[in-house]
């Protein structure tokens, strides 16, 4: 096989979605699998709909899942933009027209919306009638559009990598707008001009471009270009099977970053919806890219599990290097409050390990690990229950014990212990209130181990501020 080169070519007027990402990853596997070239192609020929900060959102989410794309010529950037291809799309447009694949067509708007509007009264599928096709009388001087001759007869066969061969008659095909009246191209013929342009060798794209397909492989005949092979992937569904939109939660990648998903979860979950290995739910990136296959990618729909994809995203926790956690874990902190002058990296090291089990995702672990950090911290409202007047001999007796303790993790146990004893309680009865005191939540890592992380001056006075407040109530 020659070089493998494929191609997202997302439309910028939104976020990078599920579904987008997953396109883009499963390009990406497919070429780094076969030593090939993944391209980003940004289709934003629809310029009302399109934005510069959709296209940086799109950038972003790729590089926050680590999807590197080639370039793909010597000075055109890295990556390509539709707008300005315009002049090949006109003369590719002209170059059909001169060879009478193509024709000027005059029919207004509003004409064709009520022949459209008859074709429906009359329960016939709605398409165009061909009517300025043959047209032999002058040209007209009124504003037209273009549009492509597409052959009426014989059948059109797709013999997709992913679906197997769909036939498509010829007499369901219209003839496509390939320019508009001011002139611009449209997406059927652009995509073709580019991923001739491209040499593009695999087409892998959502199924809903499937019916979009003959008309292309209609326009590549028409051009003399070599047909690329087509890999349609199953839509994303959501769990009532209807689908995936916000209302099943979260569909733009960028989100799930902000939520503290980590992009090998992301990646993980992404990669099943569709393909599958054996049983295995769990791949480094290395095993992804040797064993993909597009060609094993199912027929039936996927369904989107947030769930699942939260299990995955804890197990990368949980088992993450607490160094590799750091950086994706440092914006999190900013936002729980935590600045760049109270940051101590070792510490953090620390903290990770102690929270990772416990944690679902980086932003819950952000706010459990912010009060190590923060000097005034926030208190849950769960903690009420527990920085009560009743509890007050309790964080006195411990106050006075920690005071004379070294804040290592063995001085710390035995010093809780005779607290416990002293006071003639269980440890679990010791340590709420004084877990609630210092960390404002009531859960946590052993409370000798937060000890330690938090060191003497933080704790002491945490349970001061506490002492001092319950006695004002109680006053
Ligand atoms: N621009 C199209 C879209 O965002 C993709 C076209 C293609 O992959 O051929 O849906």
């Amino acid at each position: 096989m020659s070089e493998v080169r494929v191609r997202f070519a997302p439309s910028p007027t939104g976020f990078l979605h599920i579904g987008g990402a997953r396109t883009a990853l499963f390009n990406w596997l497919y070429a780094r699998h076969h030593g090939g070239k993944f391209f980003l192609r940004i289709e934003d020929t629809d310029q009302d709909r399109s934005t510069d900060e959709a296209i940086e959102a799109i950038l972003d989410g790729m590089r926050w899942l680590g999807l590197d794309w080639d370039q793909w010529e010597k000075g055109t950037g890295d990556t390509v933009r539709q707008t300005e291809r315009f002049d090949l799309y006109k003369e590719k447009v002209a170059e059909l027209l001169n060879q009478g694949k193509a024709y000027r067509c005059y029919c207004t708007a509003e004409e064709l919306a009520l022949r459209r509007q008859e074709a429906m009264k009359e329960k016939r599928i709605p398409r165009y009638d061909g009517r300025c096709r043959e047209r032999s009388e002058a040209a007209p001087d009124l504003p037209f559009a273009i549009r492509f001759k597409a052959s009426t007869e014989g059948q059109i066969i797709v013999d997709d990598m992913v679906k197997g061969k769909v036939t498509f008659e010829s007499s369901t095909v219209d003839d496509l707008i390939i320019a508009r009246s001011d002139g611009s191209p449209t997406y059927n013929l652009t995509v073709v001009v580019d991923d001739v342009a491209m040499d593009i060798t695999h087409v892998i794209r959502g199924d809903d471009h499937l019916n979009n397909t003959p008309r292309q492989i209609q326009l590549y005949e028409a051009f003399g270009y070599p047909i690329p092979h087509f890999a349609h992937l199953p839509m994303i569904l959501g769990s009532d099977k209807a689908r995936l939109s916000k209302r099943h939660g979260a569909t733009a990648v960028q989100q799930y970053r902000e939520e503290g998903y980590l992009p090998e979860a992301m990646l993980n979950y992404l990669v099943r919806l569709g393909w599958s290995h054996q049983d295995q739910e769990l791949f480094t990136l290395q095993e992804l890219i040797d064993k993909f296959a597009v060609e094993e990618v199912g027929t039936s729909a996927a369904i989107f599990n947030p769930e699942k994809l939260n299990w995955v995203n804890a197990h990368y926790i949980k088992t993450g290097d607490p160094k590799a956690l750091a950086k994706p874990l440092m914006p999190h902190l900013a936002k729980a409050g935590v600045s760049d002058a109270m940051m101590d990296m070792d510490k953090l090291h620390r903290i990770i390990l102690a929270l990772r089990e416990r944690s679902r995702d980086l932003k819950e672990m952000a706010e459990s690990a912010a009060c190590y950090f923060l000097d005034e911290i926030p208190y849950d409202e769960t903690t009420q229950k527990f920085l009560r007047p009743e509890n007050l001999p309790i964080l006195e007796a411990v106050r006075e014990k920690l005071d004379q303790t070294p804040f290592e993790h063995d001085p710390l146990k035995t010093a809780l212990e005779a607290v416990c004893e002293s006071m003639n309680q269980k440890l679990a009865k010791i340590a709420q209130p004084l877990r609630a005191a210092v960390t404002g939540k009531v859960v946590s890592p052993g409370i000798f181990d937060v000890l330690e992380l938090l060191g003497k001056e933080k704790t002491l006075k945490r349970i001061d501020r506490q002492i001092t407040q319950l006695k004002e109530a109680v006053a």
